[in-house]
């Protein structure tokens, strides 16, 4: 009897690694040519125009094979695209897959991951129409690309907002970082707190529903801290802005922990990553209908702030005085 040396993963190999994802993939009447050809062929939407944003995921740097396990590793990794094309106010449609994989690393690994991302499409309607797999002589390297679509008035960008706009977030912030803080220090993690950072759920509902129903000028996901993102906002939009500390959603899981945990609370909510909330500017006159909006959707939105017509975030205290925040994010050559 002879023992193949090869790995699982080898004797599947590239085409029957594709095959296998190709078979459980949702389709949608929008793709005419999915996975299996040169390239996919998809029919775009009278009048609309087409979105497309990119990104990577790094073992080691985005994310870590001992904190994420395969399947919610898949689903997040479609998720924060699908955020993406959200934040344009935009219905994501189609994304490309392309994996870089050690030849080590176990095919019941790359099955869940397949599992997971593709459980992320199906929920979200995004059909998978391509990719790239190769093997990698590093870490698993993850790059996932997306398109979406929307009628060109109701898009929306950074660049809208104006002065006395309010500054509105959906959902609570800080619990992604949180999560990951506990993680890093060994802390056990609810149960809560932990799929805020391993499988957050793209708001696509709210923000399309607020985009379509033309109540917003500007918008963005929050993947690397209010502060930083708002501050995006601001810079595109030529504008500045005062978030109050005082009204910053955090969840109850969040202050529970924080009160004996020994991190600043408002850092992490106002510098911490992956929220994948949304953060968008509204005039003060729509007030009643972004909530009306927001409560049809299901989802909940705190008015943090005002834009300011003089450049510059700041973040103030309850008592007036102005928080030294860390204004920066996440920022991968620092
Ligand atoms: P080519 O040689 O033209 O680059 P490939 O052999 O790389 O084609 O891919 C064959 C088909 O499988 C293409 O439709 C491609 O988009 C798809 N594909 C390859 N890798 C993946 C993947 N990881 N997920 C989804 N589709 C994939
Ligand atoms: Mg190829």
């Amino acid at each position: 009897m002879t023992h193949s040396t090869t790995s699982p993963l080898a004797n599947l190999g590239e085409f029957g690694l594709i095959s296998r994802i190709a078979a459980k993939v949702f389709t949608h009447e929008s793709v005419v040519t999915g996975i299996g050809d040169d390239a996919a062929v998809t029919a775009i939407s009278a009048g609309m125009h087409m979105l497309t944003s990119t990104d990577m995921l790094l073992e080691d740097v985005h994310f870590r094979r001992t904190w994420h396990d395969p399947y919610r590793l898949g689903r997040k990794s479609l998720a924060v695209s699908i955020s993406d094309i959200a934040a344009m106010g935009a219905i994501p449609r189609w994304t490309l897959l392309s994996l870089a994989i050690p030849p080590e690393l176990p095919l019941d690994f790359v099955d869940n991951y397949i599992r997971g991302f593709l459980a992320m499409a199906e929920e979200y309607q995004v059909t998978l129409i391509g990719g790239d797999t190769c093997s990698s002589r590093s870490g698993l390297t993850i790059s996932v690309t997306i398109m979406g679509e929307q009628y060109p008035g109701q898009i929306v960008r950074r660049s809208g907002a104006m002065p006395e706009d309010d500054i509105w977030v959906t959902g609570t912030l800080g619990d992604a970082a949180l999560a990951l803080k506990l993680l890093e220090s060994g802390e056990t993690v609810s149960d809560k707190l932990l799929p805020r950072l391993l499988d957050p759920n793209p708001r696509v509902y709210a923000a399309t529903t607020l985009a379509e129903a033309g109540l917003i000028t500007a918008m963005i996901d929050i993947s690397d801290g209010i502060m930083a993102d708002y501050g995006h906002i601001a810079e595109r939009s030529g504008v500045g802005g005062c978030i109050r500390l005082d009204e910053l959603p955090l969840s109850s899981d969040f202050l529970s922990y924080s009160a004996h945990f020994p991190v600043i609370p408002y850092q992490l909510a106002l510098s911490g990553g992956e929220d994948y909330e949304l953060c968008f500017t509204a005039n003060r006159n729509n007030r009643e209908k972004v909530v009306g909006c927001a409560k049809k959707c299901g989802i909940a939105v705190t008015r943090i702030g005002i834009v300011s017509s003089s450049p510059g975030v700041t973040a103030v205290n309850p008592d007036g005085s102005s928080y030294k925040a860390q204004t920066e994010g996440f920022n991968h050559f620092k």
